[in-house]
């Protein structure tokens, strides 16, 4: 049986253990500093006997970084290794004096959306809760090593996979990343995005809470079909049924994620079915101009026509914003992750 990761271990699993250890539990503070923080503390606080048990009955490693690559605009992708030697992107997007890191939930992907890269790879396996916060972990270590002075970056669940089709696992992650003592982060530092994975949807009432974005793309069921396979088996209606009742009960906004694909979805059609599904819902509108990756069917639009698209939005009093594309020169922008042995070995990926 595979060991458990210590990076998947809540404050209460590590509460627990230490008192199943025979520990005080004034012990907890100093060992989770130590283990997040400062290795050193450990030296002053916690006996050898102690960190050697613990490591035979949990996996202190964390992913190995295989690939890196830098953008012109200080996007950094990173290629992160698991011990089955199965690989995923994780990307680091610099956004005002800040880094956010976007993280993957699943190696591959099954939902096959046509617009993204991933899609076209298939689902491979679900990631473990300690693989996801390694990720971040290992992200933010490169970081500071750059940077001493660098603020630990917001999360986004926005890379390879889709967060809801991995809930116990990306629930164990959030909890990880929220918990004060270990990874620390508000949960208004964290976003976790879906295409309408109607299940995880409906199990988000009990569910570590977050920011939340819908991925949406059309406000009509045939075109989004085109787009996400998925609304076929849990409709866009059905969806918003659910959303409803959340935003109710957690009092939160939703985004709705929207790509801006030339000749596809962006005529006045679409924005009077945007104003209809969204003019009555606390909802704030982000567009992204799709990003073409090779053998994508699909092309951007120029500058003016997203523009005047937005322009429109906000004509009927919708809250629209514009994402601004970052590190599409190697890849890492939205949509156009996917492990790619063959292209970084030609150096084109
Ligand atoms: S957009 Fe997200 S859910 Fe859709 S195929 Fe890509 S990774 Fe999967």
């Amino acid at each position: 049986m595979e060991t458990l990761s210590a990076f998947s271990l809540t404050q209460e699993d590590w509460h627990k253990l230490l008192l199943s250890e025979g520990e005080s539990p004034h012990l907890l503070p100093f060992w989770l500093d130590g283990l997040y923080k400062d290795k050193k503390i450990w030296n002053k606080h916690v006996s050898p006997k102690l960190i050697e048990r613990l490591k035979g009955k949990l996996d202190f490693s964390l992913p190995e970084i295989s690939h890196v690559q830098e953008s012109l605009d200080g996007t950094v992708k990173f290629l992160m290794r698991f011990k089955d030697q199965m690989e995923v992107e994780t990307v680091l997007i610099p956004f005002h004096k800040r880094f956010t890191v976007c993280l993957s939930t699943q190696v591959g992907c099954g939902m096959k959306c046509s617009f993204c890269y991933t899609g076209t790879q298939g689902l491979k396996r679900n990631l473990t809760s300690g693989e996801i916060t390694g990720q971040y972990m290992v992200a933010t270590k490169w970081l500071k090593q750059k940077n001493a002075k660098a603020i630990n970056p917001n999360i986004v669940f926005m890379g390879q996979g889709e967060p809801l089709h991995n809930l116990t696992e990306v629930s164990r992650a959030i909890n990880v990343f929220n918990a004060p003592q270990l990874l620390g982060l508000g949960q208004r530092q964290m976003t976790l995005s879906t295409v309408g994975y109607l299940p995880g949807i409906k199990a988000l009432k009990n569910f570590p809470h977050t920011n939340l974005a819908l991925s949406l793309h059309s406000p009509f069921e045939d075109e989004r079909k085109l787009l996400i396979p998925v609304n076929e088996r849990f409709p866009l209606s059905e969806v918003m049924k659910e959303l409803d009742i959340l935003t109710n009960q957690k009092k939160r906004i939703i985004t709705y994620e929207y790509l801006l694909i030339k000749n596809l979805n962006m005529s006045d059609k679409h924005i009077e079915g945007l104003y209809e599904l969204l003019e009555k819902r606390k909802a704030i509108i982000n567009l992204i101009p799709f990003n073409p990756f090779p053998g994508s069917p699909w092309e951007r639009p120029d500058e003016d026509e997203i523009k005047v698209f937005k322009e429109k939005l906000v004509a009927k009093r919708l809250r629209v914003l514009v994402r601004t594309t970052k590190g599409s020169d190697i890849l890492a922008a939205c949509g156009q992750l996917k492990v790619n042995k063959l292209a970084r070995q030609n150096g084109t990926n």
